[in-house]
């Protein structure tokens, strides 16, 4: 498939038609903030691939989220905000279910790192691959206080 510009709230929608029901009964609120409001963002790039990479996001969050539930059992959030910047537009995805420890957060985009019995530790390694070397973006991850924040910038225009 050839790079392309596609519709930010399309991917997202489709995100949510995919994964919504099961976030919404695992007692997860899962929201949407889009700062632009009335402007339709587009990124340059690979639809399928930015669709995969979001998915892997939110699902690792709602696998934290599901296993913190089991020693306190209250609602969780997921919280996607969505922004134009000048030469990029951006989308964080944000959990509030316990930061990253401060050793390992420079280790999780290394293929084959986990840190859960079942885990194949491929998902932000293919997440950094298709965003930065296939898309020519950025992912990031920071904490702040009990969340944890990736952020993704995607060129809107040709590449
Ligand atoms: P896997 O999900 O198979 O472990 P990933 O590449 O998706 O592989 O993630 C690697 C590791 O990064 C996880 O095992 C976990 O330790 C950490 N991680 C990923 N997402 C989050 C998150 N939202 N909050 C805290 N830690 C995370
Ligand atoms: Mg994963």
């Amino acid at each position: 498939t050839k790079k392309k510009l596609f519709s930010i709230s399309k991917s997202l929608n489709e995100i949510n038609e995919i994964i919504g029901k099961q976030i919404f009964y695992s007692n997860i609120e899962m929201s949407f903030n889009y700062k632009n409001k009335d402007e339709e963002l587009l990124i340059y790039g690979y639809e399928n691939e930015f669709k995969q990479v979001l998915l892997n996001l939110v699902n690792n969050a709602k696998n934290k989220i599901i296993d913190k539930q089991q020693d306190e059992n209250k609602k969780g959030n997921i919280q996607i905000n969505i922004e134009r910047c000048i030469n990029y537009n951006s989308i964080e995805i944000i959990d509030d279910a316990g930061k990253i420890d401060e050793t390992i957060i420079h280790s999780i985009f290394q293929p084959y790192f986990t840190t859960k019995a079942d885990g194949t530790g491929l998902g932000l390694y293919m997440a950094k691959v298709i965003i930065e070397d296939k898309m020519r973006g950025t992912i990031t991850v920071r904490n702040e206080d009990d969340n944890v924040i990736f952020t993704i910038r995607l060129p809107h225009k040709k590449v």
